[in-house]
């Protein structure tokens, strides 16, 4: 696994909390990307080498949605960069570890990505993604 690719953040309103980072950070957004199968609008802002994606919910259905009503706002993933996905998910299920799609989906930002089950991770969601070159 290699560097940290970005958190992500879970908001209610993306147009509201665009305003916030970008006075919290200095500095607007770079993109904002919908992806339709996850059921989420998201914005990337870019701090120095680190990445942040707040994604809003665009359905009841969206895990974002359910994420908020549980939880509220906050940190919703951490996002890992890695070479080979298809590789890494089978190290990580040979682990143990629970995945949530073991066939990599397109997510935003030009990634194929997974996700590791928060119960098997200490309650941390985890992303891995990978490049699409
Ligand atoms: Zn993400």
């Amino acid at each position: 696994m290699d560097k940290i690719e970005h958190i992500g953040i879970a908001v209610k309103d993306l147009e509201k909390s665009n305003q916030l980072f970008a006075a919290l950070f200095g500095e607007k957004h770079y993109k904002t990307e919908e992806v339709l199968s996850e059921g989420v609008k998201t914005s990337f802002f870019k701090t120095g080498p680190n990445k942040i994606e707040l994604l809003q919910a665009t359905n009841a259905e969206s895990p974002i949605a359910k994420f908020i009503d549980k939880k509220g706002e906050g940190i919703h993933h951490i996002a890992f960069a890695v070479n080979d996905i298809v590789s890494e998910i089978k190290r990580l299920k040979n682990e143990g570890f629970i995945i949530l799609n073991e066939t990599p989906k397109k997510g935003a930002d030009n990634k194929l990505v997974a996700f590791l089950h928060p119960k098997s991770t200490n309650g941390v969601l985890i992303e891995l993604c990978q490049e699409i070159n």
